[in-house]
């Protein structure tokens, strides 16, 4: 059950692509309060408002409605131009109507940042190991960590900014001149561009942690929505082919004001199938013609340029793994009606390790690298799924599909997607 008085949260259990964006519009619409805990710029959405379509990066959803309290907290890495963009374009066209707060703590990615990442592409290669490389997160997130990054509490004070940015130019211009013989870049002038976009900012700089600590305690319904897939995590992901920051749901606890032993409901997101962006390993993958068919149906294409991600079947072993690391309590399986029209359709039930067979995906190991998929097979089904919106009409293969993931991932299937439509083609099974 849904209901609006409580603190739920909506997370990816695979890597990205999930198909978040219906399910955190759907429970956005009945929350208070709306938060962004984790991410950059990858969070894209696309709200609908005034008869208009807008594509934002980091305003949380419901960032069009009145009344609602739309919060980036800490973990949040701001892209400094994307975000002052974004807030004036949204302002512009009079849809800004929630109320914005933007966390002090907050870091920024500036110039440098990206320009960094850029260069560091002609040493390392752009093999497609790290995602959101040239946008400057992973040099932001490192500079938060080496303890010399910008945060947004800067722009409240111009002398600290214009100091930080000299001082890390101190260095980084090192880096330009005498690693890749470029040329240097001007303090002043990030100062300044700094300070004309962070304008934009002003406004919503304050302490998220604070309105989320009196919604909890006034029993209001919060929603923390996710912009990335659990598998990518920093730290529990398959190192390196992870995002520099953390995607699990404890990320939540680090940074937001929400209480450890707050009651949280985590939904996981989780496609009918999996998909990968970038090089590493993918137990399932598959490159055949199911392979195309799905990626073409189910449009698993990405960015600007449409580079084709890498497609498999369902991984039970890592999907398990999301379940039980991110405390997952329901599950929303998407993309359903993509795998219409496939004769045999395969779930990977275990891993094949040296020999050995096992159930749950090993971060800590290397056993991704070198797993062989044991699969169960399962009949297709013909009919076209959108137009389905009870569990207990659809075709009996699909019935088959959805219960034997429910029972192997140990928690209930209790949205189905079988449709792209946005309004339509989404089911709550109970
Ligand atoms: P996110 O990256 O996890 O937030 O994924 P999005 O919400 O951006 O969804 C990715 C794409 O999948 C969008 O184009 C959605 O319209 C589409 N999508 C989501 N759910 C379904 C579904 O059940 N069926 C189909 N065919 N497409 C879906
Ligand atoms: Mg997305």
């Amino acid at each position: 059950m849904i209901t609006g008085s409580e603190t739920k949260m909506v997370i990816g259990t695979q890597w990205g692509n999930e198909g978040k964006g219906r399910i955190i519009d759907f429970i956005s619409n009945r929350s208070d309060v709306v938060v962004r805990f984790q991410g950059c710029s990858n969070g894209g959405r696309t709200i609908f408002a005034c008869g208009e379509k807008f594509r934002v990066n980091y305003m949380p959803s419901g960032i069009h409605h009145d009344g609602k309290n739309c919060l980036i907290c800490a973990g949040v890495t701001l892209d400094l131009e994307k975000v002052s963009d974004e807030i004036e374009m949204l302002k512009e066209a009079g849809v800004l109507k929630a109320r914005l707060t933007i966390s002090k703590s907050c870091h920024l990615i500036l110039d440098y940042h990206k320009k960094l990442d850029v260069l560091d592409g002609r040493i390392f290669g752009h093999d497609k190991n790290r995602t959101m490389v040239e946008q400057g997160f992973g040099h932001s997130c490192s500079d938060k960590y080496r303890r010399m990054g910008i945060r947004v509490a800067d722009l409240l004070h111009p002398d600290i900014l214009h100091d930080k940015i000299k001082e890390n130019l101190n260095v980084k211009n090192q880096y330009f001149t005498k690693i890749y013989g470029e040329k240097t870049l001007d303090p002043d002038e990030i100062f300044t561009q700094c300070l004309s976009l962070g304008e934009r900012l002003i406004p919503y700089i304050g302490d998220p942690e604070d309105i989320i600590a009196a919604a909890v305690s006034r029993n209001l319904g919060i929603l923390f929505e996710s912009c990335d897939g659990a598998l990518n995590d920093v730290g529990r992901g398959l190192y390196p082919y992870v995002m520099p920051i953390s995607s699990l749901s404890a990320s939540a606890l680090a940074g937001t004001g929400l209480r450890w032993n707050s009651p949280m409901r985590i939904i996981g997101v989780a496609k009918a199938y999996n998909t990968r962006n970038d090089n590493g390993p993918f137990v399932t993958e598959e490159s055949n013609a199911v392979a195309a068919f799905i990626r073409n149906r189910g449009k698993e294409f990405s960015g600007v340029t449409m580079e084709p991600r890498r497609v498999g079947w369902l991984d039970l072993p890592a999907l398990r793994f999301a379940v039980k690391d991110n405390g997952v309590h329901a599950l929303a399986l998407t993309k359903l009606d993509v795998l219409t029209g496939i004769d045999e359709l395969k779930i990977c039930t275990a891993y094949i390790v040296d020999g050995e067979e096992k159930k749950m995906l090993d971060l800590a190991s290397r056993d991704s690298w070198k797993a062989i998929p044991v699969y169960r097979n399962f009949e297709g089904w013909k009919e076209d799924l959108s137009s389905y919106n009870d569990f207990k009409t659809m075709p009996i293969q699909a019935q088959e599909y959805i219960n034997f993931i429910e029972e192997e991932a140990g928690v209930p299937v209790i949205w189905v997607g079988v449709g792209a439509d946005w309004g339509k083609a989404l089911f709550i099974r109970r």
